[in-house]
């Protein structure tokens, strides 16, 4: 295995580097793609990393980070507000101008110096501009002056182009300059009136975030409710909380044409019932597609714009070369699902790189991404908060698993009470009945976030249900909710 030099900057535009070589070539630096280039450069592999933007990807700059600091004060705020002898104190609005300055801190002033300081430092090689595929272990970049590098790879290829915003082709969608999640994470002041297509993840966050920050939120949602990928009671509370909140949340229904008369006028939604809603700006959260449409995908027989299909190991079914990472495989749209997967990919080139004999299932689980499948955690930072790992009910009768869903109300617990005055949530653990061990959870409520990684170890670990009675939950906390859940599967 060859270690080729490695620079400490950004390479230059120099002859030599036009032709290079290296074990590993990485294209798009996200969160993802550092982690593999992170991983390769730890297993002494020499690595480039391509990158078309800035360093540290969508989740830095238009999604995880800016979203969730501008959820936190938000969130904070309800907290306090439900704490007595704190809440008079936090009645008043919240300082937008302090909001939007904390959001622009934590998406870095939209720098990236930082992170690619950070990717020089494990010692890859990083060329700015647009990564292709040209063939079997070859890729290009194009520069922004329109220089070209040609990069070879000796081991492998990891594509870790991420995902973009869908917006639909609806009638009059070009004139409406409508929000993606990149507009709704970075806008520097507080539209009026929101119009929200989509009730999903992004949709319902950003629905938290601007009604708190003054904005009239209208949610046009195409099925029954909220967050649909996670159990409904979920997006009954959240949506519960967002009409008191104040936003109109409309069901059952879709966008047929948007219009934006005059450049910095309204925007007019029509809707399939016949209505129209009128709005300073439009939010599309209607979905993600891949960033694999201008990667080349041709020259290696894959489909331009289509997901990368993987293994275990995140390697592109159908090649020995090829890895795909992140959101680009479409297994698990979550920077720390992707990471993981990164750290996964990277053991994996490694040790194929080696000779090393690569098990389905090592010691350490470093080959296979296997909490792919079954234990993916997810947090909505909304007001309440809904988290879950693992399958709802109605995944896992699906799948075919003999289950049982034990509920419980959050509100009967010790911890709750003293966390919130009129504390609402509520609990459900799925339990394979077979093995006796917990398939999913879910947990919505004020603060419950933190409590979700009990349940991934319950979950990934499949910890038999026998032993979760050993695992004491500290009085009084919210976890106390585990004792009522396993108390309830019992006396059922
Ligand atoms: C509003 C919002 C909030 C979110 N909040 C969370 C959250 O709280 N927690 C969470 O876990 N997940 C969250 N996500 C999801 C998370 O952002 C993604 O899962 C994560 O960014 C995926 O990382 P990635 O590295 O695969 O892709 P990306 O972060 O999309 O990075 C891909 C990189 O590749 C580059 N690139 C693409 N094509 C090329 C090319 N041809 N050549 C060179 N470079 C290229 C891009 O410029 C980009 O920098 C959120 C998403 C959104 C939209």
């Amino acid at each position: 295995m060859a270690v080729a030099d490695t620079h400490d900057q950004t390479v230059p535009m120099t002859d030599a580097s036009l032709n290079t070589e290296y074990d590993v070539v990485v294209i798009g630096a996200g969160p993802v793609g550092e982690n593999v280039a992170d991983r390769a450069r730890a297993a002494g592999l020499s690595t480039a990393v391509v990158e078309a933007e800035l360093i540290g990807g969508e989740c830095s700059y238009w999604a995880c980070m800016p979203s969730k600091a501008l959820l936190r004060p938000v969130v904070a705020r309800a907290d306090a507000r439900r704490v007595p002898g704190l809440s008079d104190a936090v009645q008043g609005p919240l300082d937008t101008a302090a909001v939007l300055a904390h959001r622009d801190e934590y998406a870095s002033h939209w720098k990236d110096d930082g992170q690619a300081a950070w990717l020089e430092g494990v010692g890859a090689d990083i060329y700015r501009g647009q990564g292709r595929l040209t063939g079997e272990k070859t890729v290009s970049v194009t520069t922004p002056d329109g220089t070209e590098h040609r990069l070879t790879a000796r081991q492998a290829v990891a594509v870790c182009t991420g995902s973009r915003a869908v917006v639909p082709a609806l009638p009059g969608i070009e004139g409406a300059r409508p929000w993606t999640s990149r507009e709704a994470t970075s806008a520097k002041k507080v539209p009026g009136r929101l119009v929200i297509v989509g009730g999903g993840v992004v949709g319902t966050e950003m629905a938290t975030v601007w009604q708190a920050l003054g904005a009239r939120v209208t949610m046009l949602i195409r099925g029954k409710g909220l967050l649909p990928k996670m159990e409904p009671f979920a997006g009954e509370l959240v949506a519960q909380a967002l009409t008191e909140a104040g936003a109109d949340i409309r069901t059952g229904v879709s966008a047929t044409s948007v219009r934006r008369a005059v450049p910095d006028g309204p925007v007019t939604v029509e809707l399939n019932n016949g209505e129209r809603v009128e709005a300073d700006e439009i939010l599309f959260a209607t979905g993600r597609a891949p960033r694999t449409d201008d990667l080349g995908l041709e020259t290696v027989g894959l489909k331009p714009g289509s997901w990368l299909v993987v293994d275990d190991s995140c390697r592109v079914d159908g090649t020995t070369w090829l890895y795909a990472v992140g959101d680009v495989n479409h297994r698990a749209l979550l920077t720390h699902q992707g990471k993981y997967q990164a750290r996964i990919a990277g053991a994996a080139i490694a040790a194929r790189a080696a000779g090393v004999p690569l098990l389905e299932t090592d010691r350490w689980g470093a080959h296979a991404a296997t909490a792919d499948h079954a234990a993916v955690p997810q947090v909505v930072f909304t007001d309440p908060e809904a988290a879950s790992v693992g399958l709802t009910l109605a995944e896992a009768e699906e799948a075919g698993h003999r289950v049982r869903a034990v509920d419980h109300d959050l509100a009967a617990v010790a911890g709750s009470g003293l966390y919130a005055d009129g504390y609402r949530g509520r609990a459900r653990m799925i339990v394979d009945l077979d093995r006796e061990i917990l398939l999913g959870v879910t947990f919505v409520g004020p603060g419950i976030g933190e409590l979700l990684h009990s349940a991934t170890i319950a979950v990934a670990g499949e910890v038999p249900i026998d032993r979760l009675w050993h695992a004491v939950p500290a009085y009084p906390t919210i976890s106390e909710v585990w004792l009522r859940l396993l108390e309830a599967y019992r006396d059922a």
